[in-house]
């Protein structure tokens, strides 16, 4: 995994999505000063690549004027890295002026959207749609990519066939992400997919998506196939990602992760204080996060699929049990459905019968041929 810095600029979001875990009211915006103290610490932290994403709450409530500012200090603060900006964002306060100043970094936007208008605004309030799709067209009018994360809850997942639908045939690209029980909410399982769902979820876009491979991407299957094809997890979800993700919230609070971030008991450090990884890995949420990898090679030991899922997400994990580290990531059964799936196909197609002369990533697909799992891989 790269290393990744998420940067939280603020928990605040003009929206007010049903299942949302990460935003708060009167939340404080980071200021510049605090992105020059993120640079500092960074310059003799780690001596490798990173990627920052801005994340939230909703980062683009932080304004043009302090994306103009923040960019390039990294950038040129950062120059002896290779650096790499993502931006996760709901679009609404997207503007010609800030669309062009992402624009000179070239920086991918991903959004979200959980289907057709009416089964959106249901889930998102009303109005979010018309609000992302306004600016998405600034977006896109400015040379933007953007694909989008459509939240499954245990509601929407019964018009999945629609949501995929919808999906293809807007030429959108789709990234799944199952709602999650909430560590915040007094009922964290309301709307969070059941793990048997999911896994059902997941091999129903398999199929859909071998369908239609030449119109539309299914993010997390092609990265599910390749921790398969590979043997190693190359998501956060699906490998330690303790030491690799950090996340810094609007006061500099250094945190594991952006799903922790607001949350004290979680706070590892400041970027003020330039701690090192020992400062951070003296912290007690580095214990607990240490706590859950021993916990995950103990209950995961005899599992087949354990060097490409690690356990799944720790936050997934400690959300139904209030925090505390007690068992892996309840979408356990979901990963092993879909992992078997693929697993399955792919022996199929590279050692099952007639699917012999498909091995090798170079051969070319035969044009009548169903697509399978090694067409995802070529492509991808
Ligand atoms: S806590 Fe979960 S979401 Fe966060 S970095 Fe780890 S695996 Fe990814
Ligand atoms: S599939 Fe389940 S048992 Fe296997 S490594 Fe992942 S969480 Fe552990």
């Amino acid at each position: 995994m790269p290393f990744h810095v998420m940067l939280i600029p603020t928990l605040g979001c003009p929206a007010n999505c049903s299942y949302c875990w990460s935003s708060e009211e009167d939340s404080p915006v980071m200021s510049v000063e605090t992105i020059e103290e993120v640079v500092e610490w960074l310059k003799d932290f780690r001596d490798e690549p990173v990627t920052f994403t801005f994340h939230g709450g909703e980062p683009l409530l932080a304004g043009a004027d302090f994306f103009r500012k923040a960019l390039p200090l990294i950038a040129e603060g950062l120059s002896e890295q290779k650096i790499a900006f993502a931006l996760q964002t709901n679009l609404w306060k997207m503007t010609p002026e800030l669309a062009r100043i992402l624009a000179e970094y070239d920086i991918p936007i991903g959004s979200s959207m959980d289907g057709p208008k009416e089964l959106n605004d249901s889930q998102r309030g009303e109005g979010y749609y018309d609000k992302t799709m306004r600016g998405y067209e600034i977006a896109k009018e400015n040379g933007l990519k953007v694909s989008f994360i459509c939240t499954f809850t245990s509601n929407s997942v019964k018009y999945k066939e629609d949501i995929f639908n919808f999906f293809l045939e807007n030429g959108l690209n789709l990234k799944l992400h199952p709602a999650l029980p909430s560590l915040r909410s007094h009922d964290p399982n309301e709307l969070a997919l059941e793990p048997e769902e999911y896994g059902e979820l997941l091999v129903f876009l398999l199929d859909k998506y071998l369908e239609h491979l030449n119109d539309i991407e299914v993010m997390n299957i092609n990265d599910i196939c390749r921790c398969v094809f590979t043997g190693r997890g190359n998501v956060c979800t699906f490998v330690d990602c303790m030491g690799d993700t950090f996340a810094v919230g609007p006061d500099g609070s250094i945190y594991p992760c952006y799903r922790y971030v607001g949350m004290p008991e979680y706070v590892m450090g400041n970027v003020y204080d330039r701690p090192s990884m020992e400062d951070l890995s003296r912290s007690d949420a580095w214990k607990l996060m240490q706590e859950y990898k021993e916990l995950v090679d103990e209950k995961c030991g005899d599992c087949s699929y354990i060097n490409f899922c690690r356990g799944g997400c720790p936050y997934n994990a400690t959300a139904p049990y209030d925090g505390e580290i007690v068992d892996v990531d309840p979408h356990c059964t979901a990963y092993k459905r879909i992992f078997k799936e693929i697993t399955d196909r792919l022996n199929n197609e590279m050692f099952g019968g007639s699917g012999m002369e498909l091995c090798g990533l170079n051969a070319a697909p035969p044009v009548s041929a169903k697509a399978g799992i090694m067409d995802i891989m070529r492509r991808h």
